[in-house]
């Protein structure tokens, strides 16, 4: 192979086949004088160029409602209104009559209308900006004569491996997984929003790049590596028939852990581990039905809101919430309400703000916009008549949160009952533990909520103030740091003084080594990805509590994250010898 290119592994799985390059980038656009003569015919292209963007936006859009939906294509009508605009257009003509090339021309109108709406105190104005830039990357790309990138462009079958910078929402509607194999993205770490969708849609990805994008034409092929986060590119028939046959060893392991679906998660000194599952699509119920959860952890919703352009139905929520009920019979779904902000945003729905993950998101967002939120609190209440729903708020920070909630919660049953509605009223309400004041003061929220469920995606963020999307900072996302790990101990131990249930929802679950000094430190319920449910499995039921609290202290003891991994695995390999697989 030509060379191989480092980056962090989000998303099991092996891929060959061509690179499809997106840059979705403003391309440069050099000054360049036209003469008098020539300002007719540059008018005329101009319109001929427009003519083309809105016939590609015609086709994506119909695409796109193809396979997403109305309401997704609907972002698509935006930008044909841009390309509409009398006002912008004539701006536009008005510099090339002033010798200014069309490309050039253009440039500049965009950037004075990217301003003018950015700064404009309306928040659904500020919101165009999104759609201005891709007309832009579009408009430009057809003057320029640029090849054209659009994800959507590729037939079915293509196999292509999708490389690019960040997957945005208006990208990701435009997925075609019949045309994708796998993923690689500059940017992103393993806890950040495109690696959860990848593992969610089964694609192989590699994340925190860097700077693929940079290095790659677009005419290459690779292998994509996601358990081993590498992209090689250009590989000879010898490295193809390597990683072919890693492939297959990778699903004989994979067949050979879905033999544990059906064995109970039990230490070897006879303690229970309540293994679920993590759901981000509905879709996905069944995989992680079959893959031996017993029940559903954590059920993000925001698949309902992120890449639309509108927010979804109490009917169209209500049959998402209980397709997922229904895969698991009679069996406990936590169901989170909407997490959206950070980097889940719909499409244009949001004000952009200058520190989102510090921002107007989950909980905060919903209890301002109790019409929103009510929506989904009916849906949930419908949906817990067909099984044993629990309800869960995201980056709560104080116990008023959950109290406003539950008044809203209340509102929602009144609501329903005067509809004479099916639905249940007594469902139980907890909290996520993923900020450090959540875990610091959990015992305020002890008497207002039925359980305690840790994020520890979030926790860490919020704890070591790493943000969990940036690659260069992906070395220092530790959930092993002693900081995080006291708050764990804190939180179980005060959980269980309050006979509360308590579980680990983050990534940290699905780590087997993680998972065990998560035991250690008095946690007994996992939620953890569909995939890795076999395989905590398997070390669950090859180590005691006792081996764990013990790993668990040591770990909680050591000065960094660094040396409580090391501490871990010295323990755990002492314990276990040649079992140690992790
Ligand atoms: C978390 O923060 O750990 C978590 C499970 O939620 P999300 O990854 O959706 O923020
Ligand atoms: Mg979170």
């Amino acid at each position: 192979m030509d060379r191989k290119l480092v980056g962090i592994p989000a998303s099991a799985g092996i891929a060959v086949g061509p690179v499809h390059l997106l840059r979705w980038e403003i391309p440069e656009v050099r000054h360049r004088i036209i003469p008098d003569d020539a300002i007719r015919g540059e008018i005329q292209r101009l319109h001929d160029v427009l003519d083309r963007a809105k016939e590609r936006l015609r086709q994506i859009r119909e695409r796109v409602e193809a396979t997403a939906g109305a309401q997704e294509a609907a972002i698509f009508d935006v930008q044909r209104s841009i390309l509409d605009d009398n006002e912008l257009i004539s701006a536009v003509e008005e510099l090339i009559r002033q010798n200014l090339g069309a490309e050039k021309a253009f440039e500049i109108v965009m950037f004075e209308w990217t301003q003018r709406f950015s700064r404009h105190s309306h928040p659904m104005l500020r919101e165009r900006v999104g759609d201005l830039k891709d007309v832009e990357i579009r408009v430009l790309t057809l003057l320029l004569n640029l090849p054209d990138h659009d994800p959507v462009d590729l037939p079915k079958g293509a196999n292509a491996i999708l490389v690019t910078h960040d997957l945005t929402p208006s990208l990701t509607v435009q997925l075609d997984r019949e045309a994708i194999a796998a993923i690689a993205t500059d940017a992103g770490t393993r806890t950040s929003h495109v690696a959860i969708l990848a593992r969610s849609l089964g694609l192989p990805a590699v994340v925190g790049l860097r700077v693929a994008t940079q290095e790659l034409t677009g005419r290459e092929t690779a292998i994509l590596d996601g358990s081993m986060g590498i992209l090689a590119i250009n590989p000879t028939p010898q490295d193809i028939q390597t990683y072919r046959e890693r492939a297959r060893q990778e699903e004989l392991a994979e067949a050979e852990l879905k033999q544990l679906a059906a064995v109970e998660a039990v230490t070897t000194d006879g303690v229970s581990i309540t293994l679920r599952a993590n759901v981000d699509l509905p879709e996905e119920a069944d995989l992680a039905a079959r893959s031996g959860a017993e029940g559903v952890g954590l059920m993000r919703t925001e698949f309902l809101v992120v890449g639309r352009a509108t927010m979804p139905s109490e009917d169209e929520q209500y049959r998402a919430y209980k397709r997922v009920v229904e895969a698991f019979g009679g069996r406990p779904v936590v169901i989170r309400t909407f997490d959206i902000g950070g980097d889940k945003l719909p499409v244009g729905g949001f004000p952009s703000e200058p520190n989102p993950f510090l921002g107007w998101r989950a909980i905060r967002m919903c209890l301002d916009q109790p019409e929103l939120f009510g929506v989904q609190l009916r849906a949930l209440l419908r949906a817990a008549a067909h099984g044993d729903v629990r309800i869960m708020l995201p980056l709560v920070v104080t116990v008023d949160e959950v109290r406003r909630a539950r008044e809203l919660l209340d509102e929602a049953a009144r609501v329903l009952q005067s509809r004479g509605a099916q639905f249940r009223r007594d469902v139980p309400l907890g909290v996520m533990i993923e900020t450090p004041a959540a875990a610091v003061a959990c015992d305020t929220f002890a008497k207002d909520v039925a359980f305690f469920s840790i994020g520890t995606n979030d926790l860490v963020q919020y704890t070591l103030a790493v943000d969990r999307g940036n690659a260069n900072l992906a070395s220092r996302f530790t959930p092993l740091h002693p900081a995080v790990l006291k708050l764990i101990r804190r939180t179980a131990f005060t959980a269980k003084q309050n006979n509360l249930d308590i579980a680990v929802c983050g990534e940290m679950a699905s780590q087997p080594l993680m998972a065990v000094a998560l035991i250690g430190l008095g946690v007994r319920q996992l939620s953890v990805a569909p995939r890795s449910v076999p395989l905590v499995k398997r070390i669950v039921r090859s180590i005691s509590v006792a081996v764990a609290e013990e790993a668990a202290q040591a770990a909680v003891s050591a000065a960094t994250a660094a040396e409580a991994e090391a501490e871990l695995r010295r323990l755990l390999a002492g314990a276990l010898g040649d079992n140690l697989q992790f």
